[in-house]
């Protein structure tokens, strides 16, 4: 067993995340793209389906449905929410 003398040559992130408040980087661009999928747009991508509403909050689009609409959106029906006691 040899042991290897000072550091391992480790790459630095080549793609860091461009969004604000977000200190996230990527060796791939492949990784960065889902992270920003994943993370930032689809957290915009609250779109009314009845109007050219869009929110980046999901409940503020659930309130635009309720006002404008009239459309109840179920708690249940989200991803995985337990209602409060
Ligand atoms: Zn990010
Ligand atoms: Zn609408």
């Amino acid at each position: 067993m040899s042991s290897h003398a000072g550091c391992s040559p480790t790459l630095p992130p080549t793609f860091p995340c461009r969004w604000d408040h977000c200190m996230r980087a990527f060796k791939r661009n492949a990784d960065l793209r889902r992270h920003v999928v994943t993370v930032h747009v689809s957290l915009r991508d609250q779109r009314c389906t009845l109007c050219d509403y869009s929110s980046p909050r999901r409940d503020h689009l659930q309130d635009h449905l309720r006002r404008a609409h009239g459309v109840v959106v179920p708690v249940r029906a989200q991803t995985g929410r337990t209602p409060k006691q």
